[in-house]
């Protein structure tokens, strides 16, 4: 059995704490913390400022790994994606949807997910379990070995620029490992990505809203996608636990005292069940009740095989945005991105049903 310690299971402080039990000194961490994390190295040996001998016992105790690449596939809009297995043959998928000079890596937090929006196709593989901080980071190392970007690049020049925790999952029943995880991708001395350009997305656990924000420093984006509890609750089984109205309180909360933040509501729109003009006057009531700087990100449904949900027409979804923009909400229509390879929102799976 492998009994090796996975280094980057660890935080900075516990990296340091690791180290001084070896007997090295402090700064021996903080090199090996930037050969992991700034330069993306893997092998020890290659670890060319630490002594021969530190290399060999950090080779005997320590190991550092990546999820294992079993598929790549690359959609004809250059949306990336990837099925990566970690080491006991559980699998998630990962994308990276570039843009002209940079680019979002959207990250998983659990395997399947018990959330079981209705809508989604990640959320109709039950949930196994929990990604480990390692699995979490890892992920991103596999997109920035892909992409060639170590040592890591300046917040200019960078292509991998933006992370969204949106994949499979909710990040927020995970919350230790995915806090311990962005601290390191955004530890100034490693992987350094901006808390700014990272945006973690909940389906609605109210309760954990403010603590996640608070402890991260990242952006918040909510999967509201219905404009009241009746309809709410037919498509998210979540808010059978947490209504709207404690959600979006929880959301008011969050934006007290910094009136930079915003949140982004991500809404679906989906044919004949919440996409009509009453539903944009409905959401617009609840923004100016909670008094919330919103902005909407508007995703017309993308299809998967077996689903019973069907596209709004495209002019409801264009009407739906003009009567939020009207009350003064940006509410752009998302451009669905990798849909040819099932790599758009909602449509990430790692298992197969059995046929
Ligand atoms: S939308 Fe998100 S929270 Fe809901 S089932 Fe899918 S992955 Fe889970």
């Amino acid at each position: 059995m492998d009994t090796k310690i996975e280094l980057t299971n660890l935080s900075k402080e516990e990296l340091n704490t690791e180290i001084t039990k070896i007997g090295e000194k402090s700064f021996r961490a903080k090199q090996l913390w930037q050969w992991i994390y700034y330069r993306g190295e893997t092998d020890f040996n290659r670890m060319s400022n630490l002594s021969l001998n530190l290399r060999k016992t950090l080779s005997e105790k320590y190991k550092i790994t990546r999820p294992k690449i079993i598929t790549e596939q690359i959609s004809i809009d250059k949306t990336h994606k990837w099925l990566l297995e970690f080491e006991d043959g559980e699998r998630v998928e990962m994308v990276y949807i570039p843009e002209k000079d940079r680019g979002a890596v959207c990250i998983s937090t659990q395997v399947g997910c018990a959330m079981g929006c209705r809508f989604c196709h990640t959320g109709s593989q039950k949930f196994t379990r929990n990604l480990t901080t390692s699995e979490i980071v890892g992920q991103f190392m596999v997109a920035r070995d892909a992409y060639q970007e170590w040592p890591s690049p300046t917040d200019e020049v960078r292509y991998l620029s933006n992370i969204v925790v949106m994949g499979m999952g909710e990040p927020l029943n995970n919350l230790e490992n995915v806090v311990k995880a962005l601290n390191i991708i955004t530890d100034s001395e490693g992987i350094s990505i901006s808390r700014r350009r990272i945006t973690m997305s909940t389906s609605g656990i109210a309760p954990r809203i403010v603590e996640a924000l608070q402890r991260t420093g990242v952006r918040l984006a909510v999967s509201l996608h219905a404009p009241n509890n009746t309809i709410r609750s037919r498509i998210m089984p979540i808010n059978d636990k947490f209504k709207i109205e404690e959600l979006l309180k929880a959301c008011a909360e969050y934006q007290q005292g910094d009136h930079s933040r915003y949140i982004t509501f991500e809404y679906l729109l989906l044919k004949g069940i919440n996409d009509s003009i009453e539903n944009a006057q409905e959401l617009i009531h609840l923004m100016k009740k909670y008094k919330l700087r919103a902005l909407f990100n508007l995703i017309p449904f993308n299809p998967w095989p077996g689903c019973s949900f069907e596209t709004s027409e495209r002019k409801t979804v264009e009407a739906f945005s003009q009567e939020l923009e009207k009350a003064g909400f940006a509410a752009p229509i998302r451009v669905a991105r990798g849909q040819d390879i099932l790599a758009a929102c909602g449509q990430l799976k790692s298992k197969m049903p059995k046929g």
